[in-house]
């Protein structure tokens, strides 16, 4: 700092110095700042400062550090504050993300013992919360992350995205930062139905199906991949980067609808019907999922060799009606801590009954709605108090019983049915 001096302090200074930066003359300027060896004005200094801080931003932004590294049960808990429930979920979840930050921290230069990535697959109904875990993790991540749907996946040429898409993505949530691209962490949505749409090769290629898998593949087991960096199809004229998916880290996730019926047939009995012996007993009929293995997934329809680019494979819950009701007020951004807030907003405190929580998982539960239904069913309850209580405020809104019934009864629950 001490060799820049400002220029008009300057006595020697001439009329005719000009900024070494943008070349404009000491009298254009406000400010004209001496260095060693030349001159920097007022507005490329600030300029300069801007790209600095834009810089260092980026590269702070994804710098790992040993210190920062959460170990799995500090993972684990940070999951527990906004998933309820699906434990081994979680636990598979934490240990993969913490053995994904050790193999990124592991010196080059180390013996000849390389971590391997693993990645991770998991299997749920819709709406138990595989999204949910996906986008929590993210949030604590110092690692560049996207979700990607495999439903819009199709094989090269065809209507639809390329694989490289999803790389696409991952470049763009790294600010094209390709270094910490190839670090990231990528969750691969309705990996399900990619699967191979039936045993027999037919006259039609499945080229939303196997002729996806096996363009993904590449970027599971870790290669050099070309990718468009504005998405889209690639074409000859478009700049390609190139990324290299060893170190990124793949989650999918997936509902397999009717891989019950699969795991049953391995286990060797009927998802109806179980005779009274002892060890068939110990298996829970009710959720099967948790018996998962790679031969299930095989017979549903995954490539053998995706199988073996998804090490890790683990499941979630179906949800229960007390974990229904603990998601509708326990995690850290509540559906009911937000409508909490919104009235909050307006200076009206909410005092929901009891009886109200269980009336609206009921409903989840007797419509089929799931974990997603519990919002469409309180925003119902809840609209015409948010419409009217803004205008007329009241010290308290109460929602009894009787209230919620009355407005969900009034309601086109069809509607609510559909949905
Ligand atoms: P999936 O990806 O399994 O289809 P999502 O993660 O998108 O399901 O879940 C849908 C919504 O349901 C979430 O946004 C969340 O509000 C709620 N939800 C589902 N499962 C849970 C859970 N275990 N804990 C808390 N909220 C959940």
């Amino acid at each position: 700092m001490q060799q820049l001096l400002n220029a008009h302090q300057i006595t020697t200074m001439k009329n005719e110095d000009t900024c070494s930066f943008c070349g404009r003359p000491r009298k254009e300027t406000d400010l004209l700042i001496a260095g060693a060896d030349g001159f920097i004005c007022d507005l490329c200094a600030e300029q300069a400062n801007l790209i600095v801080r834009e810089e260092l931003k980026k590269k702070n932004t994804f710098k790992l550090s040993k210190s920062q590294l959460l170990k799995p049960i500090e993972i684990k808990e940070f999951l527990n504050q906004y998933v309820i429930g699906q434990s081994d979920a979680k636990k598979y979840l934490s240990v993969a993300v913490y053995n994904h930050y050790k193999r990124l921290l592991q010196p080059t230069t180390s013996d000849d013992v390389e971590i391997e990535k693993s990645n991770i697959l998991l299997v749920g109904e819709t709406g138990t919360g595989k999204t949910l875990l996906a986008r929590t993790i993210a949030r604590m991540l110092k690692v560049p992350f996207t979700i990607v749907d495999a439903t819009v996946l199709t094989e090269a040429g065809y209507v639809g995205e390329d694989v490289e898409s999803i790389l696409t993505r991952l470049l763009q949530a790294a600010d094209y930062n390709v270094e910490a691209a190839e670090r990231g962490i990528v969750f691969i949505d309705e990996i399900d139905k990619i699967a191979r749409k039936s045993d027999n090769p037919s006259i039609t290629r499945d080229v939303s199906g196997e002729g996806v898998q096996q363009a993904m593949l590449k970027l599971l087991e870790g290669s050099k991949v070309n990718v468009p960096p504005q998405g889209g199809r690639k074409h000859p004229d478009q700049k390609m980067i190139e990324v290299d998916t060893k170190n990124i880290l793949f989650i999918c996730g997936g509902a397999f609808e009717g891989i019950q019926k699969k795991i049953a047939q391995r286990l060797n009995t009927q998802v109806v019907g179980y005779g009274a012996s002892k060890q068939r007993e110990q298996i829970d009929k009710d959720n099967l999922l948790q018996y998962i293995s790679p031969q299930d997934l095989r017979a549903f329809g995954l490539i053998p060799e995706i199988i073996g680019r998804v090490p890790v494979i683990t499941y979630l819950n179906p949800l229960d009606k007390k974990t229904l009701r603990s998601i509708l007020t326990e995690p850290k951004n509540a559906i009911i801590k937000q409508y909490e807030k919104l009235f909050e907003y307006d200076g009206i405190k909410l005092d929901i009954k009891p009886s109200v929580y269980d009336y609206i998982v009921d409903k989840a539960i007797e419509f089929k709605l799931g974990a997603r239904g519990l919002r469409s069913i309180c925003e119902i309850i809840m609209i015409d108090a948010m419409f009217e209580l803004p205008s007329n405020p009241t010290e308290t809104i109460e929602i009894t019983l009787k209230y919620a019934k009355e407005k969900l009864e009034k309601a086109n629950v069809k509607r609510l049915k559909a949905a």
